[in-house]
């Protein structure tokens, strides 16, 4: 097998990559396989920009390898099928998210859960069974097994249906597992970024009461006004939070770094269920007494299976629920993920990859 990242394949692609823990992307040639009979060849044309890229980029979790071509938020129209393709065709416009390939033999790939398959493999900075290495949507074009393959309704437009490929199934996913899908029933929602701001518009469209729990009080107005929010809470000011002790059957956790659990499961009704979606870099301190005194659980929840994940995005398109996203071009990508850093985006970056993604840049 060739080394280099250009020779590994025989498909040339042109992406941008990170090459170490600065982060910083830049241009970045390499190859991809060929169409296999069961594959679908997509010219990428939109890709979200997630916490996760951010954090593998520079390495937080300290599984990246580089270079590092990032984007599990992906959209784009169907370039070539292989011959045993039975869901798709050229000219299709379809997704690709967080996973490309499971074992698809164990228990959780028959049950449609190939996002808890021990052998799932994600996207980007992983490795293919045959060892190769998995290059990200930040790219001209993708090359995916069909069953990873997902195809985008009629009735979402292109650029913003890629954020829910991974901000949208991560956290519909909890609030149907975890019951959280009643109507009337009150929901939390702790960060209001990428997951966060589609966890208010998921809630509100199964009818839930929303609150969100904010460090950022220049948010309040637009979540209310805009997102739909139908309360705001500053997590850092003690009064308000005193007020809403014991008032929430779940939350869904979308914060990124180091918070305190305990405020947050003092918010929940007794049997009330706290659940993680983001992913801090250390672990976070467990108050256990809490817990036991009302019986609330904790669980945690990622991404969601392929089946899921077209549920998800029928749902998103019948009932209008879409990401507010900013448009980039792929040059702008370094500052975006500097904003990343500061919270400071409404509510999720999309490179316009088909537009802006060029050999010269
Ligand atoms: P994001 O857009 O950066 O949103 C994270 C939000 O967390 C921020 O907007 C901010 O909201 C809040 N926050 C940031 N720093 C904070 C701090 N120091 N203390 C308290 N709150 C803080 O990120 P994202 O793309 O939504 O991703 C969120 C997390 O989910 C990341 O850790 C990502 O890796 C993880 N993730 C997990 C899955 C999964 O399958 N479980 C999938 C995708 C992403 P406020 O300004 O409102 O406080
Ligand atoms: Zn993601």
């Amino acid at each position: 097998m060739a080394t280099q990242p250009e020779l590994e394949h025989r498909k040339k692609t042109f992406g941008w990559a990170a090459r170490d823990t600065s982060g910083v992307l830049s241009p970045f040639n390499f190859s991809r396989r060929e169409t296999g009979d069961k594959d679908v060849a997509l010219k990428v044309l939109y890709c979200g920009v997630c916490h996760t890229d951010l954090a593998m980029i520079t390495n937080k979790w300290g599984s990246s390898i580089y270079p590092l071509v990032p984007g599990h938020e992906i959209v784009g129209v169907v370039t070539e099928v292989g011959s045993k393709v039975e869901k798709f065709k050229i000219g299709d416009n379809v997704g690709v998210g967080y996973l490309v390939d499971s074992c698809r033999s164990c228990q959780n790939c028959d049950d449609n859960l190939e996002n808890y398959c021990p052998d799932f493999i994600i996207t980007s900075g992983a490795k293919y069974i045959d060892g190769t290495t998995t290059y990200g949507g930040y790219s001209d074009s993708m090359i995916v097994e069909e069953r990873f393959v997902i195809s985008i309704p009629d009735g979402l437009p292109l650029d913003a249906a890629a954020p829910l490929l991974c901000a949208g199934i991560t956290v519909y996913s909890p609030l149907k597992y975890y019951g959280l899908d009643k109507p009337g029933l009150k929901i939390g929602v702790v960060g209001l970024g990428g997951l966060g701001h589609m966890a208010v518009k998921f809630a509100k469209a199964l009818g839930a009461y929303v609150t969100v729990i904010s460090t950022s009080p220049n948010k309040k107005k637009e979540a209310i006004e805009h997102l739909g929010a139908d309360s705001f809470l500053i997590s850092r000011d003690q009064d308000q939070m005193q007020a809403a002790l014991g008032t929430l059957d779940g939350i869904v956790d979308t914060v990124s770094a180091i918070h305190p659990l305990l405020p947050l499961i003092g918010l929940l009704k007794s049997h009330g269920k706290l659940v993680m979606v983001g992913v801090p870099e250390k672990p976070l301190e467990l108050p256990v007494f809490p817990l036991l005194v009302g019986r609330k659980t904790i669980g945690g929840s990622l991404v969601g299976g392929l089946k899921e994940t077209e549920e998800m995005l029928d749902f998103a398109a019948k009932h209008n629920v879409k990401p507010d996203i900013e448009v980039i071009p792929i040059d702008y990508v370094n500052t975006a993920m500097e904003r990343l850093l500061k919270a400071d985006v409404k509510y999720r970056f999309v490179i316009d990859i088909g537009n802006t993604l060029k050999q010269s840049s």
